[in-house]
């Protein structure tokens, strides 16, 4: 086994302590990775507290994970030892169903093993990248363009790939008018992807404070969605909405903003249920659809699409004895844009 130094909630809702723990003996086709960065993500704190269904502690959360390649077992095709590698929210799936095969191995039929928080083939407990290293199958393992910031590059394994993959699953381009809904870690990257492909970009979100930031991040407009007015103004105007809040929220009013045969796609995860109306829906065929983080080869596809366009993240760099602080701020919606933590380099 390999040992490792992390750090762990022990129960629901507790502090992120440090945590030693044991990796699996790395197989002929596994790396390992030193890890040097790992992006918090919000649903790291969803999980932490039990929003969503009862989870399996002590949880060492952490899916945006870079690193530098250790090891590489005797199989091992596309990694050598001293390369830059990085993991994102999966770590395995069956590798066989139709889905798998299609590349959408996040929508597995037999089930996907997520990063942290769920049990590998063996039934063990799977642990994230708030450690200093980890052991993965190296289908799972991507490789990053050498042109970008490491650190910054961390949130893209899912802040980037989450809103990515729905901007290119829904084809917008140059002619579209996309509604980023929430600026936070998927929000941020929601703008400079949607930019990057040519949309024209607009901003809801619920604090105002952003808006110099948004403009600057790639969003052409900016509006208040607590202001009905300047929400009436965009009525049945736009081609897709992607909606990344963290909490409770009207769907109905985001909904009535959409074309005919329009979307509005969740990529967001509150714990609570939305409420709905048809009548928004049935006016004008519009959908609400949602999606959920991107496949192993698209993940390798948008890496390549930011090497190729300078894209990362806008983070703030925190070290490992401040994951707690981390998790309060990102609650009271106050990160600009991904707390990223600093792991080869601890407090
Ligand atoms: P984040 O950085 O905390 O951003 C969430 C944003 O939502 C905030 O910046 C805020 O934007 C808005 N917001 C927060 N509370 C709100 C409220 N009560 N009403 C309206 N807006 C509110 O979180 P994140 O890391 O981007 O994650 C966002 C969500 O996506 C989480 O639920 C997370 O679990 C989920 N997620 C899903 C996937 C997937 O595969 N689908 C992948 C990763 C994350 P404004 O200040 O601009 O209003
Ligand atoms: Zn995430
Ligand atoms: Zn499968």
């Amino acid at each position: 086994m390999i040992a490792s130094k992390g750090f762990a909630a022990q129960q629901p809702k507790s502090h992120i302590e440090p945590f030693n723990f044991e990796r699996r003996d790395p197989l002929p086709s596994d790396i390992v990775i030193a890890i040097e960065y790992c992006g918090i993500c919000h649903s790291d704190l969803h999980q932490v507290n039990n929003d969503w269904f009862p989870g399996i502690f002590p949880m060492v959360p952490g899916h945006e994970i870079v690193g530098r390649v250790t090891h590489v077992g005797s199989a091992v095709k596309k990694f050598k030892a001293g390369d830059l590698a990085a993991v994102g929210c999966m770590v395995d799936s069956c590798r066989t169903c139709a889905t798998c095969k299609a590349g959408l191995e996040q929508y597995c039929e037999v089930g996907t093993i997520l990063t942290y928080n769920a049990l590998d083939k063996k039934g063990q407990p799977t642990y994230g990248g708030y450690a200093n290293n980890i052991v993965v199958d190296e289908a799972f393992g991507l490789t990053i363009p050498a042109n970008l910031d490491l650190a910054a590059t961390a949130p893209l394994l899912c802040a980037g790939i989450t809103t990515y993959s729905p901007l290119q699953h829904w084809k917008v381009g140059k002619h579209s008018k996309v509604g980023i809904v929430g600026l936070g870690g998927l929000g941020h990257m929601g703008l400079k992807f949607a930019h990057a492909l040519g949309a024209h970009v607009v901003l809801f979100t619920t604090s105002a404070k952003k808006k110099d930031d948004a403009l600057r991040l790639g969003a052409d407009e900016v509006v208040l969605s607590n202001d009905a007015n300047a929400m009436q103004k965009h009525a049945a105007s736009f081609d897709m909405l992607l909606d990344t809040v963290s909490a409770d929220h009207d769907l109905n009013a985001l909904t009535a903003l959409l074309k005919l045969d329009s979307t509005l796609v969740l990529v967001g995860a509150p714990d609570r249920p939305a409420s709905v109306s048809a009548f928004p829906l049935l006016m004008k065929r519009r959908s609400i659809a949602g999606s959920g983080i991107g496949g192993i080869r698209e993940t390798q596809e948008m890496l390549e699409f930011c090497g190729k366009h300078n894209i990362v993240s806008d983070i703030e760099l925190m070290k490992t004895n401040q994951i707690n602080e981390a998790y309060k701020r990102l609650l009271a919606n106050d990160v600009k844009y991904r707390f990223v933590l600093d792991i080869a380099r601890p407090a």
